[in-house]
């Protein structure tokens, strides 16, 4: 068969693995550096090229998905579905990686050597956002954060959440003013909502090579080996992620919508393969809502709700690996967490989670909170460090299908899933 003649999915997953290999292949033979000149640069350009569509996409379509919902009752009554949605998948995720990281107790027993050698390869650079990130303003300041003082602002510094509600807000005030006023606005949007995923489609052409691109850099750089010193670490890490996506979004998919579980999964894969080699929600956005309406038949109103909420705010697998890492860092320094304490974890991982930018590390610096609030030692983030970026591929993958997992049961349950 004709390389160019096969699926995208499949061209980006033969990215991935010739990526690895390569990247493997780096690693050991000693040209990493090659890698890092010459092969990296095209992963950089695949994510500057997505990076300069999300800031219109999100508020484009979001604008458009708020004001074509139609009535503010059906908005409130979607915008309520997706809050409860997001919220308890993610307590859900936080209790089965506290659970784990309690039964297996992968932090016991790792040898003192072990630990100081792992806290000397802290990086400084993540030292010093760890610190700003616990400088970070109050509950109430990060809340009114999210009302921009100057909208262009919030666009030139790409503050999510403030474009969010920009977008929202401007969404809402359409579907209150006549038709025939704000028809000429809506057409506008959808005008430039169409251009940008026009973009998206043909920078989505050049996903294999990004992936390739990005994965191979990622894995000459660290090499397999780090994984192998927080062995029981990653491994409870992955099942928790792994039991979250078989059992949670599966039954979530086969009891709330008529979707098959495996169609789902097949359909919502070429996103998860960006999400892996890229580990940024934000930066799959494009793909999360392409895959979602073309592959899955959300219409794309629900998307455009939806999804760019759940890329800032819904993160269910950086808040299972924020609840396992505290776990696991307290049991490293022999500290025991009580309930109180882990029920502590939970609320603080619940704000954090959704207060993590959907960008590569962003989950790491926001651990700093949930261990600052039950006081396991900050250094504890220098023994994780080593295989975060690893981690952090497969937390993002959890972290798009459960946006997508919500768009569909949404579109589900108003009725309004295209048969596929
Ligand atoms: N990289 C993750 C994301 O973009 C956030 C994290 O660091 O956990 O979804």
């Amino acid at each position: 068969m004709k390389l160019s003649r096969l699926p995208l999915h499949t061209k980006i997953l033969l990215g991935l693995l010739i990526g690895v290999f390569f990247g493997l292949l780096a690693n050991r033979c000693g040209f990493s550096g090659f890698v890092f000149t010459y092969v990296k640069p095209v992963g950089s350009a695949f994510i500057r090229l997505i990076s300069m569509v999300i800031g219109p996409l999100v508020f484009a379509s979001l604008l458009v998905g708020t004001a074509s919902l139609g009535d503010i009752r059906k908005l409130g009554r979607i915008g309520a579905k997706t809050m409860a949605f997001y919220l308890c998948t993610t307590t859900i995720a936080i209790t089965i990686g506290l659970l784990l990281a309690n039964a297996i107790k992968p932090g016991v027993g790792l040898s003192a050597e072990a630990r100081a050698r792992l806290i000397q390869s802290t990086d400084d650079k993540v030292n010093t956002q760890v610190e700003t990130s616990l400088k970070k303003p109050s509950i109430l300041d990060m809340l009114l954060n999210i009302i921009p003082t100057n909208p262009i602002q919030a666009f030139v510094e790409g503050k999510m959440l403030q474009i969010i509600f920009l977008a929202l807000m401007a969404g809402v005030c359409l579907s209150l003013i006549p038709p025939e006023r704000s028809r000429p606005v809506i057409s506008l949007f959808k005008g430039i909502n169409d251009l940008v995923i026009q973009m998206v489609h043909l920078i989505m052409k050049t996903a294999p090579y990004g992936v390739f691109a990005m994965i191979s850099a990622v894995i000459a750089d660290l090499g397999l080996g780090i994984l192998l010193v927080l062995c029981k670490y990653s491994i409870v890490m992955v099942l928790g992620l792994i039991l979250h996506m078989g059992i949670v979004y599966s039954l979530a998919i086969k009891t709330l919508s008529k979707q098959k579980v495996r169609t789902f999964f097949r359909g919502i894969r070429p996103a998860q393969l960006i999400a892996f080699s890229s580990s940024s929600s934000s930066a799959t956005l494009p793909a999360t809502m392409e895959c979602t309406e073309k592959n899955l038949g959300v219409p794309a109103e629900i998307c455009s709700f939806t999804l760019p909420l759940g890329a800032t705010i819904n993160m269910d697998g950086t808040a299972l690996y924020q609840g396992v890492a505290t776990v696991f860092i307290a049991q490293v320094y022999g500290m025991n967490l009580t309930v109180s304490q882990q029920l502590t974890v939970l609320l603080t991982a619940l704000l954090a989670s959704i207060g993590t930018a959907g960008i590569p590390a962003a989950g790491v610096i926001m651990l700093a909170i949930v261990l600052n609030g039950v006081g396991v030692p900050l250094e504890g983030i220098a023994i994780i460090l080593g295989v975060d970026r690893i981690l952090d591929m497969c937390r993002t993958v959890i972290n798009i299908t459960g946006d997508a997992t919500c768009a569909v049961i949404v579109a589900s349950s108003e009725g309004e899933r295209r048969k596929q």
